[in-house]
């Protein structure tokens, strides 16, 4: 029998009318710094419903940017969960500031709005949040206690674009929110991340942040009218995505309400199937969110051994994954902040537990049934 191919956690799906876009934009003057950069943005602005965006080479460089922007003094605290990418907590540090983290739900896996409460100091002055896998935190509740506090709120919506709180997109709730377009979230560009706004003089920060801090672009110098003269105004960096990235990102958008939908489709079969196995708990879905699939992932009853189930699956050639391992857990956190693992049980108990399996929109229903009829006959 043909052995059969390696099925990773995620990975993108691009087509030709993809490639073909990039190449237009190859065979164009401007491949970057360019109109398609603007173009993409303001796509990104109409499909999320918000004002402003500035699209950025990464997801990290966006939360990097989106914390800088906030001009904050060297010390403040910022609460943020331990249970995602550590991109999230080092955009944090990059900035001199000290990353705090709160204890997650034992049933979302997102930030525990009681507990972000139970961390807020006099020197806190931001919460990131993390929609966890796709499904919008308890926004109404963390909103309430920005409110009260007086912090600013950056969301960090990398799994999440397209998925509803309420009837709005993530994107219209905290003061900034980051998306991500590396090839394993919905839509890619390669490397890519955006921050959104509906905030004016946010976004014009951002913009130069994004460019050295310089206050012209590379078009308003161009030609035989412009003048020579720039100002360096802010320590910015060059976080610029290329043109040909853009049009790929315009392209993929077009087709992101379909992907969500088929991760959705392929969730629904995974829960058929997974449901009737007694040492699998399903992933759990709030009432009043659109969840956007990033991540499909279960708990492994404590009678199983996680890291057997792994290497067994792994053998079979199927990818799964563990997301995340606490970021207080890394060599570079222990060794610079020594956080106690025993600070966030519910943190401690899903990581011990949780397990990815694949998901993204070129699986098919027989890729599916292939993984569960796997995890039936595992037996430890
Ligand atoms: C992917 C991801 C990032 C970083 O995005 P990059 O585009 O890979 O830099 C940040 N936060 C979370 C939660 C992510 O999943």
């Amino acid at each position: 029998m043909k052995e059969r191919k390696f099925i990773p956690y995620g990975r993108h799906s691009i087509d030709d009318d993809d490639i073909n876009e990039v190449i237009k934009v190859l065979k164009s003057d401007w491949i970057t710094t360019g109109p398609k950069i603007k173009e993409f943005e303001d796509e990104l602005c109409a499909y999320i419903g918000t004002k402003y965006c500035v699209a950025v080479n990464s997801g990290t460089s966006a939360l990097d940017i989106a914390v800088q922007s906030l001009d904050l003094p060297k010390g403040c605290e910022v609460i943020t969960t331990p249970f995602t990418f550590v991109a999230t907590s080092n955009a944090i540090i990059y900035n001199d500031l000290k990353p705090v983290f709160a204890d997650i739900c034992s049933d979302t896996f997102n930030i525990d709005p009681a507990d972000i409460k139970k961390k807020i100091t006099k020197n806190t002055k931001v919460i990131i949040y993390v929609d966890y896998a796709g499904q919008p935190c308890s926004i109404k509740e963390i909103k309430e206690i920005a409110d009260d506090f007086d912090l600013y709120l950056i969301e960090d919506a990398c799994h999440a674009i397209g998925a509803e709180y309420g009837q709005k997109k993530v994107g219209n709730f905290a003061d900034m929110t980051i998306f991500s377009f590396h090839p394993v979230k919905h839509i890619t560009t390669g490397e890519g991340g955006a921050v959104v706004t509906d905030n004016k003089e946010c976004y014009e920060k951002l913009s130069l942040l994004r460019t050295h801090g310089i206050d012209k672009n590379t078009m308003e110098r161009f030609g035989p009218d412009a003048s020579w003269a720039y100002d360096m105004k802010y320590l910015g960096r060059n976080y610029r995505i290329t043109d040909f990235q853009a049009a790929l990102g315009i392209s993929q958008l077009k087709k992101l309400e379909g992907f969500i939908q088929k991760r959705n489709n392929l969730v629904s079969i995974y829960a058929d199937y997974l449901g009737k196995i007694d040492f699998v708990r399903l992933p759990i879905v709030k009432s009043k969110v659109r969840h956007a699939w990033h991540l499909y992932t279960i708990l492994l009853d404590s009678s199983v051994n996680r890291d057997k189930f792994f290497k067994y699956m792994r053998t079979e050639n199927i990818g799964v994954n563990v997301h995340y391992i606490p970021v207080y857990r890394h060599s570079y956190y222990i060794n610079q902040f020594n956080m106690n693992p025993k600070d966030f049980p519910n943190t401690e108990d899903v990581f011990e537990k949780i397990i990815t399996l694949p998901l993204y929109p070129k699986m098919n229903d027989k890729d599916i049934l292939y993984i569960c009829n796997k995890i039936n006959n595992f037996t430890g």
